[in-house]
This record gives structure tokens, sequence and C-alpha cells, in this order.
């Protein structure tokens, strides 16, 4: 196996909340959590999404890898440089090797640029390409990659003057322009029509392999994780709770939580059928600012018993073939998913020999 691209350790972000009077006077001091210890590592040429519900730290974690905030605590290395805390140049050479796709293409291009201005703007603020003619034969090589081609069509428009999916398409050229190592890309196809979707991530998928790209692909939207990913973590309130490759965490998944999103989804997320049916959570995601003790997942989870709110709160495991689970009851809810398949199958049986 080679060496990841990308090692994420015990990463850390905590956000202090603006405090009264009386709690600055009484010393008192309170945090959100958005990211609250999370560990991964990604091998080049991987797609690795972090999938979870809006508020589960996903985003903040892209964002901490991008190094547009501070890290509070815990490491980043990206080709085996430490990154947590660099500063200036470091930090340019930091922001040339990742690069990020936005969910809205279209706020993250300055209107009055055409595309043209769009593409040369990272190879003038990072001084690549000996001169102007170098750098206009990037900019149209990189415009055919992504399809925009013929590239004298586009290179004269305005973003307004392209449809979402081929504003996409120049977003995704922007981030190539500096030969990136990691492309983090939050949510890139959610504000485009359905019909399109499919489109762009299949040549995101297309560019991945030809170009070695490496993507951690942000979403809530568990079909086109499946579909986009290698490998997949589940965020809960700032934590991993269940992380494995795509097909198995889908499949297979273990974890409560990770069960009742896929059995929220209604069109099928696996090719197979799915394992999970339709399973309940109580009540709501609790506030960042109030973790709860042991398992933050206990209140919700209808598997909970007291060791889960008394002890400490369970760790990632590895069960086997890189699918990892953070829940004290995984081995029951396993045998509980196996007998309900075993009854299903059995079930089928019989209606087939019904039928026949
Ligand atoms: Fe539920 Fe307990 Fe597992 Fe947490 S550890 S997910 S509360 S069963």
């Amino acid at each position: 196996m080679s060496e990841p691209i990308l090692v994420a350790e015990n990463l850390t972000k905590w956000f202090p909340v603006k405090r009264s009077v009386g709690q600055v006077l009484r010393g008192n001091r309170t945090w959100v959590r958005a990211v609250d210890g999370v560990s991964f590592s990604i091998e080049k040429g991987e797609i690795f999404g972090l999938v979870g519900e809006s508020g589960c730290g996903k985003t903040t974690t892209g964002k901490l890898i991008m190094k547009l905030l501070e890290i509070t605590d815990g490491r980043l290395y990206v080709s085996g440089e430490d990154v947590t805390h660099v500063r200036g140049r470091a930090l340019e050479k930091h922001r040339r090797a990742v690069q990020m796709i936005f969910q809205d293409p279209y706020s993250s291009m300055n209107p009055r640029f055409t595309i043209r201005d769009v593409l040369m703007e990272p190879l003038e603020i990072h001084k690549v390409g000996k001169d102007m003619k170098e750098r206009e034969a990037w900019v149209r090589e990189i415009l055919n990659e992504v399809k925009l081609s013929p590239p004298e069509e586009f290179l004269v428009r305005h973003p307004h003057m392209l449809s979402g999916g081929q504003r996409q398409r120049a977003a995704t050229a922007r981030t190539l322009m500096l030969n990136p190592s990691v492309i983090v890309a939050d949510e890139p196809v959610s504000m485009i029509d359905l019909s399109t979707r499919a489109e762009i991530l299949h040549m995101m998928r297309q560019l991945q392999r030809e170009l070695g790209l490496t993507y951690i692909y942000v979403t809530h939207d568990l079909s086109t994780a499946r579909y986009f990913t290698d490998r997949l973590a589940v965020m809960y309130l700032g934590k991993i709770i269940e992380m494995g490759p795509s097909g198995t965490v889908i499949d297979r998944c273990l974890h409560p939580y990770t069960q009742a999103l896929i059995g929220a989804v209604c069109e099928p997320v696996s090719g197979k059928v799915n394992q999970v049916k339709d399973v309940p959570i109580k009540g709501e995601i609790p506030a960042a600012t109030n973790i709860p003790p042991g398992c933050r997942f206990h209140p919700r989870c209808l598997y909970a018993i007291p060791e889960c709110w008394e002890e400490v709160e369970p760790k990632l495991v590895d069960i086997g073939g890189g699918h990892m689970v953070a829940c004290r009851r995984h081995e029951e809810i396993e045998r509980v998913g196996a007998a309900a398949r075993t009854s299903e199958a059995s079930l089928g049986i019989r209606r087939a020999t019904r039928i026949s």
C-alpha cells in the first residue's frame, strides 16, 4: 500500500460562544465542539467521502483541511509534511496543494471576470507558467479536460452566461489549474439539476482516473456518495462513528445512526437489496455546545443500555476489512441484522415456491 497523501490525527475545532457580561464575570466559557477529534488517512488517488446531516462537522473538517480555519487541536499531514500550524510561504504552498470546489460555484467566482480571468487568476497569484502564452495554453488544456470545449467559446463568457453544470465544470477547472494533490469537494452537485449531477460526478471520476487526483467528497447525499466514493466516513456531532469501504458501510452498516440515515433515504442507495428498512431514531440532534456523556448518540439510540451513557465514549474499532464502527453493541446489531436477512430470504423462498 502507498503512503497516505493526507492524514488527520484527532483533528479538533472548537468555537467559543459569545458570552454575556455575567458569564464573563463568572469566568464561564461555552464551546461549540464542531469537530471533536476526527482521525482518518487518505491514499493517493482515493475518493474519500465525509457524510452526515448538516451540523455534523463535515464542512468544518473540509475547511480545516483547506486551512481556512485554525485547528484547535490534533495534527494534519499532507504528503508527509506537518501542516497543522503553517504560516506564510508554507501556507501558500499548502493552498496550492489542496484546492476546494465549493457548493455554489456562482458565488465563488467574480461575476465581472470572464472564464479566462477566473482560470488565469490562480496562475498569476502563484506565479505559475513562464509567460502568458504558456498560461493561456494551460487554460485551454484544462477547459478541454472538463469538457468545456471548444475553449474559445467559453473563455470569453462570464459565469452568469453558463448553465449550472457548465459553471461547476468551470469551478472544477479552476481547482485543476495548480495541479493539486488533494481536492476538497463540498457538496459539489447539490445546486445542480438532478439530470446533470451524474454527468458532473462522472466527469470528476474520469479526471480522477486520468490525472490521479485525490478527492474528499463532503456531502449529505448517501446516494451520490455510494456511487462516487471509494471509502466513506459517517459523522455525527463532530465525530466519525462509522468508516470503511463505501459498499460495506452502506450495505452492512452497523452503527444505529448510519442505519437510520440509510433507512431515511427513499431511493435505494445500494445496487443490492438494502438490509436496512426504516430504523427510527428518537428526538432531535443535541446542540454541539452540550454533547451528551458516554456515547454521544445515546439519547437518540433505540439500542442504548446504561453502559452507553455511564462509560467512556466508544472508540472506532476495526471489525475487519477496514470497516470501523464506534458502537459497543455492534456485534448484537450485526446478529439482529443477519437474523432479519435470513428470515426475509426464507420468506422470499416460501413466496416464490407458492407462486411457482
Ligand atoms: Fe447506541 Fe450504545 Fe451503540 Fe451508542 S454505543 S450507538 S448508544 S448502542
